[in-house]
């Protein structure tokens, strides 16, 4: 049977891979096992109204009532779904994917994105046919649902109101021409902060960056913080559930630095709380967790194992290097305005400036790479590689992750979308991350070469 879902739902190019006919049996096929409450949003991407009407045809026509959000962020979708107990919800989206990208998340009645399980439940329903449809009596009904509001609150209620209002911060934020234009100033300002914004039209072409935020494309962001003199910078991807910082300095920081002072302010307040995080994830956080006497508990690489993992543990914190965390006492999936609050009260709290809160973590250096191998051949290489190896000690959560005595690492991962197998390493200097990299590298070359009985 084929496959639909990648990591993060079903992506493609617009009217390429992913077309209205794809989205209405997909959507009549998810809405046939989510059950009869469904909430549907959209993001700001050129194709999203299109692929919205898809997916609302498809719903309706096996009997759905569905919700209608608009235009929002993937986490107020999943907040609406859960506040008003709904079945599940449908966002389309292509998240931080270039404008040619769409995409469809399915949405558990949890709020988070319905495990694989369910997934090949869908696919299954899609592959035969699609689902049987309702009688003209039975077709679904459709309801405008208004949840900003709500949200924003809901995200200002989870933090230390008095102290954070008290602190009079500015910040900037650059939405990227996203949709968290529509709740990140509002949010900022419930908080009490002068706002500063730019790229906060949503725009569905990306004109000013890619709506991927990295330390290499946010040099308006750093102006802006520099101009205004904001004590703090906020970058958002496309669906606004991921969050990169930026210092007063005008300095860009990976996610797994802000998720550290997330980590150390959290446990403060729950002591002894486990937090999970994936096994790629840098070891500061290891380091601050068990600083702080809580524990750690390493998932597989993804977003949605992690969230999986934490709402089948009652685990109150998650985050990745990418500037996803996930605090469950809001709920329990990415989301980038919660982790702005997050910041926000951490620097109230410490009164300190957040260059100086950001740099208590800044000690080690990770490199990545990518190196190519076919599909087929993964297993192969995995098991070779597992035969032969000599580390301090090695876990298996996802891939190969070997730890030396010295606090380096590597983790050696088949892709789960490229023919390739992904490489991340860790050092407290950077000639010690890449000389790890190299060192694997060459050997997967080397393995793919063998095995393929051919020059690489
Ligand atoms: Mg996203």
């Amino acid at each position: 049977m084929g496959r639909l879902f990648g990591t993060n739902g079903v992506r493609g190019v617009v009217n390429r891979d992913l077309t209205a006919e794809l989205v209405v049996k997909l959507a009549s096929s998810a809405g046939s096992i989510l059950g009869s409450r469904v909430a549907l949003g959209r993001d700001g991407r050129t194709s999203s109204p299109l692929f919205k009407e898809a997916a609302l045809s498809g719903l309706l026509s096996v009997g759905c009532e569905v919700f209608d959000l608009g235009i929002v962020p993937t986490p107020v979708l999943q907040y609406a779904t859960k506040y008003f107990n709904l079945d599940g919800g449908i966002m389309i989206t292509a998240s931080h994917n270039p404008p040619e990208f769409n995409g469809v998340k399915v949405i558990a009645g949890d709020g988070v994105e319905v495990p694989q399980t369910v997934e090949e439940r869908i696919e299954e329903v899609y592959f035969k046919g699609g689902p049987e449809l309702a009688p003209w009596y039975r077709v679904g009904s459709l309801h405008d649902l208004h949840v900003l509001e709500s949200y924003c609150r809901s995200v200002a209620s989870h933090t230390d109101l008095e102290t954070v209002r008290k602190a009079k911060m500015k910040v900037a934020l650059d939405p990227g021409n996203g949709v968290a234009a529509l709740v990140a100033p509002r949010i900022a300002q419930e908080l009490g902060c002068e706002v500063y914004t730019v790229n906060a039209d949503i725009d569905g072409t990306f004109p000013s960056r890619d709506s991927e935020p990295r330390p290499d494309n946010l040099n308006s962001l750093s102006t802006l913080v520099k101009a205004t003199g904001a004590d703090l910078g906020v970058a958002f991807d496309g669906d606004a559930d991921r969050a990169i910082f930026v210092d007063e300095l005008g300095r860009v920081y990976w996610g797994d630095i802000s998720f550290a002072l997330v980590v150390s302010e959290f446990l403060k307040k729950h002591h002894g709380e486990v937090v999970a995080t994936p096994v790629s994830s840098s070891k500061i956080i290891k380091d601050v967790v068990e600083d702080h006497g809580g524990s750690l508990l390493w998932t597989r690489v993804g977003s949605v194992a992690v969230s999986r993992t934490m709402v089948e543990k009652s685990i109150k914190l998650g985050g990745e290097e990418n500037g996803g965390v996930m605090y469950a006492l809001h709920q329990p999936v990415r989301d980038g305005s919660m982790t702005m609050a997050l910041i926000l009260e951490a620097m109230a709290k410490k009164e300190e400036p957040i260059s100086r809160l950001f740099g208590e973590f800044l000690k080690y250096k990770q490199s990545k790479v990518k190196v190519p191998c076919p599909d087929t051949l993964k297993p192969k290489v995995m098991e070779k590689l597992e035969s032969s190896l000599e580390a301090e000690s090695v876990e298996k959560i996802d891939g190969l992750k070997l730890w030396y005595r010295d606090d380096s690492w590597i983790l050696i991962r088949p892709s789960g979308t490229e023919p390739a197998i992904r490489l991340y390493a860790e050092a407290r200097d950077e000639a010690k991350s890449l000389k790890l990299i190299e060192e694997y590298k060459k050997i997967i070359e080397e393995t793919v070469t063998k095995l393929n009985g051919c020059a690489f």
